[in-house]
């Protein structure tokens, strides 16, 4: 049986991936700071320890055959804009400690989680801006640390695939939804904030919803289940370089708000204030993994938030009665 190690497996897209992948057979082994918020862990064991400590990965990879490397400290844009060296401190460590226990312990795959964040910022000036496709990251200029982290544990994991011969895998996440994410507390992304403040907006009967800026930013936003869908094909695949893993669908913030309050009945109130709103309009150009793995997104937004808004809903209830 193959043997897995999930690193993040407290957080949002970790705890879902050990799902699936006990769905299909495989022995777990889960690794987080924290143990999973929302729901108990499947894992067929979960250590609650911290990467940035190298004796904890080499605990964390030892007997593992494929190591999913998704733990990070990271969050929204509330806090990817404020955290440059925090962030890049504590990412490094952690991907650094992670890799080397793999090739250590001569662990065979190592898929990386890496972000649309990798991006250059010049390419992301317009709200209808060109979809980025995968070599648009170079010449490099990340709008942020994070960004310029994932793209250097990118280069750093290729070395290592390079020199040391472990099957490096890495997608590069466009703005993963769904629920049993963090939904409050800073760290949480936009289709969360946006579920929680209509949630509220419903339950308090405050129609006024704050959005950062003039919400005509663009994104697109791909349903947990495709992105674990994609990471499933790539990791069966023998495709080697960074590889979009997201929607090419392009919404703004104002859209996607006015999505949310549809489907909770509220009618919303948007009130725009000063904030972190990161890039200008940003969009996954998805040709190569549609011709490499006939991938596309099978959720459309209005069903992947129905779910979400449903779920944060109810935690906002629970959290407020
Ligand atoms: P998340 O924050 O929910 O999960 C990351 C997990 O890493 C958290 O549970 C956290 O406790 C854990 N972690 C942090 N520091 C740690 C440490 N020192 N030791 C052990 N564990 C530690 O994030 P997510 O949304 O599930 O994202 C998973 C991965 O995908 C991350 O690497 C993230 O950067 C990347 N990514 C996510 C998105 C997205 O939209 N969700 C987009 C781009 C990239």
């Amino acid at each position: 049986m193959e043997r897995i190690l999930v690193t993040g497996a407290g957080g949002f897209v970790g705890h879902h991936l050990v799902r699936r992948l006990k769905e299909e057979g495989k022995w777990v082994r889960g690794v987080d700071i924290i143990t999973p918020k929302f729901e108990d862990t499947v894992a067929d064991e979960f250590l609650q320890i911290d990467l940035r400590e190298m004796n904890n990965a080499k605990i964390s990879a030892e007997g593992i055959d494929t190591v999913y490397a998704l733990a990070a400290d990271m969050g929204g844009m509330g806090f990817i804009a404020f955290n440059h060296a925090h962030i890049l401190q504590n990412n490094l460590r952690i991907n650094l400690n992670t890799i080397q226990a793999a090739v250590d312990y001569n662990v065979k795959n190592f898929f990386f989680s890496s972000s649309a964040c990798v991006y250059p910022e010049f390419k992301q000036t317009e709200e209808k801006v060109m979809a980025l496709k995968e070599s648009d990251a170079f010449p490099a200029q990340p709008q942020d640390a994070y960004g310029w982290e994932k793209l250097t544990m990118e280069q750093i994991a290729l070395y290592h695939q390079h020199d040391h011969g472990i099957n490096v895998r890495i997608a590069r996440f466009h703005n993963i939804y769904g629920p049993n994410c963090e939904w409050e507390n800073g760290r949480e992304k936009v289709p969360a904030a946006i579920c929680r403040k209509v949630a509220i907006a419903k339950l308090t009967n405050n129609p006024e919803v704050e959005i950062w800026g003039d919400g005509n930013q663009t994104r697109s936003f791909a349903y947990v289940t495709d992105c674990l869908d994609g990471i499933s094909k790539l990791m069966k695949s023998s495709y080697a370089e960074p590889l979009n893993l997201g929607s090419d669908r392009l919404i703004s913030i104002n859209g996607l708000v006015d999505i949310v309050a549809s489907i909770s009945g509220t009618k919303v109130v948007k009130k725009h204030i000063d904030g972190p709103e990161g890039v200008r309009g940003r969009n996954s150009d998805n040709k190569l993994i549609n011709e490499l793995f006939g991938w596309e997104p099978s959720v459309p937004l209005e069903e992947g938030l129905e779910k979400t808004y449903r779920w944060i809903e109810a935690e906002v209830i629970k959290k407020n009665t």
